[in-house]
């Protein structure tokens, strides 16, 4: 019989949770599991989480309980991606994991004892819930990643240019490192656009693309900013380190050859550099980089301008 004053009221959300084996969990040695209840398990439990992070550790935490391991790391070159769970160990098994052709990654277990047939056999039987998960999570890391992207230069666009700059100068307050930012901008665009057309145009833009980012170690951090004008955003860089950058870049784009129509075609770019300010904010420190941009302009073009 029920007493009075118990409740029967569940939370949906946490008992859900807790059966899918996210809520307190005791030791893993104290859970033994058959094979098959394992992947059963783990194709519910990797199905809740489009993160890769999330995806993979629950499964190295999981598989944990029918095969111990000592680490585990994934790479997907295509998007970038690099994930490692545990310590190194001596002995390894490496899987390539792919879908009807389709190429989800390679997938490498770790430990320091060597693994048995068995063992191996069971890994190759719990990989297969990986599969539509990962492929999941990789398509949906694609579309977010060309979200943020300019199709044309291969650059980051707008809306990825003002997130990685309000992390930018978070981190910078955060570590108390400086942060530089250089806005450079192609002269007389207009003239190639109206000498060799519109599509000779984007080629140039394209080529000026690429030789900004052969540049630079962090091409994460190539925006985009307009028509022919991009950002860079140099981490950890303080006004001088900057200033060479910013002539380094000027070098390489002048430097590049670049053809429109089958002709070659001179180009060279003005920049203008900003180097945060205590306690300043990304519009201000775009603007003085913008109004740096319009004097290195004004004074003749082909130059670098710091702001004041
Ligand atoms: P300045 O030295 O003062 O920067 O001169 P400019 O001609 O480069 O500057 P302006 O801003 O007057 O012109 C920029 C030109 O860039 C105008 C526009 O047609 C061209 N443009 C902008 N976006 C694109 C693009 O995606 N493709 C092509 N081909 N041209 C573009
Ligand atoms: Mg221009
Ligand atoms: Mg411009």
């Amino acid at each position: 019989m029920k007493s009075p004053s118990q409740t029967n009221a569940i939370d949906f959300d946490s008992a859900k949770l807790q059966r899918l084996g996210f809520g307190q969990q005791p030791p893993i040695l104290e859970r033994p599991v058959s094979l098959a209840q394992l992947r059963q398990q783990l194709c519910l439990q990797l199905q809740t989480s489009l993160e890769p992070q999330r995806i993979l550790g629950l499964f190295f935490r999981e598989i944990q309980r029918l095969v111990p391991l000592d680490a585990l790391s994934y790479e997907h070159k295509a998007t970038d991606l690099r994930l490692e769970f545990g310590q190194r160990g001596h002995h390894s098994i490496s899987y390539s994991l792919s879908h009807e052709g389709e190429h989800l990654g390679e997938l490498v277990f770790r430990r320091n004892q060597r693994f048995s047939d068995q063992e191996q056999g069971h890994l190759e039987s719990l990989l297969s819930a990986l599969l539509f998960p990962m492929r999941n999570t990789l398509l949906y890391r694609a579309a977010t990643q060309s979200a943020l992207r300019d199709p044309l230069t291969d650059t980051g666009n707008r809306i990825a240019m003002d997130q990685t700059l309000q992390r930018e100068i978070d981190m910078s307050r955060r570590h108390l490192q400086p942060l530089s930012l250089l806005m450079l901008d192609i002269d007389h665009f207009k003239r190639i656009n109206d000498d060799h057309g519109h599509s000779a145009g984007d080629e140039v833009l394209k080529a000026v693309a690429t030789a900004i980012k052969s540049q630079l170690r962090n091409v994460d951090m190539v925006f985009r900013f307009g028509g022919e004008e991009f950002l860079i955003l140099l981490s950890n860089t303080g006004r001088e380190a900057a200033a060479l950058v910013g002539e380094r870049l000027r070098f390489a784009t002048q430097a590049k050859e670049y053809s429109a129509d089958g002709k070659s075609v001179e180009l060279t770019v003005s920049l203008g550099c900003s180097t945060l300010l205590p306690g300043e904010s990304a519009e201000s420190l775009l603007r003085r980089a913008d109004s740096a941009l319009y004097v290195a302009k004004r004074e003749g073009r082909n130059r670098l301008a710091m702001a004041g």
